[in-house]
């Protein structure tokens, strides 16, 4: 792995998440750019205190799976607020959005049934696809052709599944649901989207990637996580309708067989959602930054993927080129991180960028300033 210029390592944060950092031995007032936290939650004063009030309230945590001791009325009010964020019937809690993706295909799917994914989907969704013993198909990204070609071979099992991210955490493309629900009108499938990198910001209401494109009331199922957007702490989860929520507190392994969520935890996301409940100013406050950002990268010569989302990829190819240079950013106080195979395709390596609404344009102007000096010293920039 070292050989191939692909191992990763972890940098050690000394201070709260937040744009500005202190790495543990040394290094404070560092730009961080590679956060989910796109509201700039995760620190917020009164997102904090909820967490407090729930600890003190409601303990360290269950010890306990949600159907033997473990569900208090947190959890159920936590559930009830997330079914009506996203305007569902119901909604069940997981430890993470990676346990709700390992959790649902295999509840919900049969051998005679079919699930059509795009091939960039998230890791978990895989995984989560892998456990179950539907027929598997996989549609090239984002390409309706080919999904409208898998469905018309699905037709002859019994139920079909739809299954594509919102947006996409690599490349920071959205998934375009309006034709994909089309198609899955057509050829009698359900949709279900992964809303990690859209849940709070993406949409007039921060609702999410169904509520930008218009098809809240087409898509069936969505996944999402508690621990980005909506506070950063930890959780995820499944909102749908009614019967398939009581379906998966019967037969989902990772909420039948894992801990409760820690009260704390649910304080956080609890009081996140309120605050975007409350007002839609935060979801709306990142649009401006994340276009600063993009025209400004543009503008200086480089390639950005994907279009209008905060997840800002700086594409250059090389492996060893985005490793190089986000060490080089990092000396200069900016902290990104460099991506490359296998967490994207090989001869695809890049630096994520990650707005946050939190940012100030100083921020974002130095960062560009940043990559600017770095990219011409490296030969990404001429
Ligand atoms: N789905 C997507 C698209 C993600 O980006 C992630 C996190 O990286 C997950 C699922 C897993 O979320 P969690 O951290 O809640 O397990």
């Amino acid at each position: 792995i070292r050989g191939a210029g692909t191992w990763k390592s972890e940098r050690v944060i000394a201070s709260r998440q937040g744009p500005h950092l202190r790495l543990a031995g040394g290094g404070a007032g560092i730009l961080n750019f590679c956060a989910n936290n796109y509201l700039g939650l995760s620190s917020h004063p009164e997102v904090i205190r909820a967490a407090v009030e729930a600890l003190e309230k409601f303990g360290a945590g269950l010890s306990s799976v949600r159907f033997i001791c473990g569900t208090q009325s947190i959890h159920k009010d936590l559930e009830e607020k997330i079914a009506r964020f996203h305007q569902r019937e119901d909604a069940i809690l997981y430890a993470s959005c990676f346990d709700a993706n390992a959790g649902i295909f295999e509840a919900l799917l049969t051998p005679e049934d079919a699930v059509l994914s795009d091939e960039l989907n998230h890791a978990s969704i895989i995984d989560g696809i892998r456990l179950c013993k539907a027929n598997k198909y996989r549609y090239k990204h984002m390409d309706m052709q080919d999904l409208e070609a898998k469905l018309q071979d699905a037709q002859k099992h019994r139920l079909r599944l739809v299954a594509t991210d919102g947006a996409f955490s690599m490349d920071g493309d959205i998934a375009p649901l309006r034709e994909i629900c089309q198609l899955a009108q057509k050829y009698d499938a359900l949709v279900f989207i992964d809303e990690c990198h859209a849940t709070g910001f993406l949409g007039p209401n921060g609702r999410g990637t169904d509520e930008l494109l218009g098809v809240m009331d087409k898509v069936t199922i969505i996944n999402s996580t508690l621990g980005k957007a909506l506070g950063g702490a930890a959780g995820g989860y499944t909102t749908g309708p009614k019967p398939l929520i009581e379906l998966l507190r019967q037969r989902s392994r990772p909420y039948l067989f894992s801990n409760s969520l820690p009260p704390a935890v649910v304080g956080c996301a609890s009081k996140a959602l309120d605050l975007l409940m409350e007002s839609n100013a935060i979801a709306q406050s990142m649009t401006a930054k994340t276009q600063r950002f993009r025209s400004k990268m543009t503008a200086a010569g480089f390639t950005i993927s994907g279009k209008d989302h905060p997840i800002c990829p700086v594409m250059l190819g090389d492996a060893r080129l985005a490793a190089v240079m986000a060490e080089d950013m990092l000396n200069r106080g900016i902290y990104v991180i460099g991506f490359s195979y296998p967490v994207v395709p090989k001869g695809k390596a890049r630096i994520r960028v990650q707005i946050s609404a939190v940012h100030s344009d100083e921020d974002i102007d130095r960062c560009v300033e940043a990559f600017t000096e770095v990219g011409r010293k490296h030969g990404a920039l001429p």
